[in-house]
């Protein structure tokens, strides 16, 4: 980084200086703001969950839906999850934001149910520290009892990097979770290590193709260039063959969802379906399903 910056530097001047340390400086800032702000966010009640369906192109119904964070600072505006979930990660603060977000997610679901809706599994990202050290287990099934939360409701999505782990504890950690009868699902599938031999052996119920994969194939075209179309239909084959649930992420066009369709990848989450809508919304959703 500073070799970059000092490279860059000599090419363009001494201005560039200036410019690097000031972009530093404000990148710098953002990052405290954005860690300060989330402590008071969480008391505040600035944090709020958003759903986004999963739809099954075959049955043509809601089979689930995925909780997303969102932030809506009065300082910063609204902050995406790509940005402030990493910062809560360095701090350890996602182990409160993500407790308070397990438990508003199954009282949202007690008061759809309320409401008259036939719910599908709602997921919940965990991010690794809070897997590590938040206490999921407990803080799982105290929600759930609380709220009289039928287990097989929920699903946990967790990425490769926290799967892979080979540790003895990661792996109880798995089957106990799996053990509440919640179902763990592989998020942004393909993108994190290349050893897939943790999908013979771990509770693995579902996994994502991650969005970057869905994103190349733009047009028609695309479906004839087997270098766009290879990773999906290999992943889809290796789900069929382990026998897992799959689902595509980040669908956001009718040439993709028939891709999919056509190939054997029955679930979708994307914008082509619905972006990711408030409880309300959600609730029309689970009430025409
Ligand atoms: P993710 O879990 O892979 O979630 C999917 C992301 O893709 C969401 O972004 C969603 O809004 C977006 N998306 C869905 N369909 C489309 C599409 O068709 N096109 C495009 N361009 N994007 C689509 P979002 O909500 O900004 O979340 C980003 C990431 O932040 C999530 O990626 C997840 O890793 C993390 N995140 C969100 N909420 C939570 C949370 O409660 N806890 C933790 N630990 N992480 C969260
Ligand atoms: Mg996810
Ligand atoms: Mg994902
Ligand atoms: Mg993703």
């Amino acid at each position: 980084h500073a070799d970059s910056a000092m490279y860059l530097a000599k090419k363009e001047g001494r201005n560039n200086f200036q410019f690097f340390d000031e972009a530093l400086e404000n990148q710098t800032e953002r990052y405290m703001l954005i860690q300060h702000g989330l402590h008071n966010a969480l008391k505040r009640g600035e944090l709020s969950i958003h759903y986004q369906p999963k739809y099954a192109l075959d049955e043509k119904n809601i089979v689930g839906a995925e909780a997303l964070l969102r932030w809506s600072s009065p300082e910063l505006g609204v902050v995406s999850p790509a940005e402030f979930i990493p910062i809560a990660e360095e701090t350890g603060f996602i182990v409160d934001i993500g407790c308070w977000l397990i438990n508003q997610v199954c009282k949202t679901m007690a008061a759809w149910r309320e409401q008259g809706a036939t719910l599908a599994p709602v997921a919940i990202n965990v991010s690794p520290i809070q897997f590590h050290r938040g206490n999921l287990h407990r803080t799982l099934s105290q929600a759930m009892n609380s709220y009289l939360i039928d287990p097989a409701l929920i699903q946990v999505e967790l990425t490769e990097g926290v799967v892979m782990n080979k540790q003895h504890s990661t792996i109880e950690l798995l089957h106990s979770i799996k053990g509440l009868g919640v179902a763990i699902s592989i998020d942004d599938f393909g993108t994190g290590y290349s050893s897939l031999s943790y999908l013979r052996h771990l509770p693995i119920d579902e996994i994502k193709i991650d969005r970057s994969f869905i994103m190349e194939i733009v047009d028609t075209q695309s479906l004839n260039d087997t270098r766009l179309t290879a990773i999906p239909l290999a992943i889809i084959d290796l789900a069929r063959n382990l026998n897992i649930k799959l689902v595509a992420e980040g669908v956001e066009t009718e040439v993709q969802s028939k891709f999919l369709l056509e190939n054997g990848c029955h679930i979708i989450q994307g914008y082509w379906f619905s972006k990711p809508v408030d409880d309300e919304a959600m609730l029309d959703f689970w009430l025409r399903a």
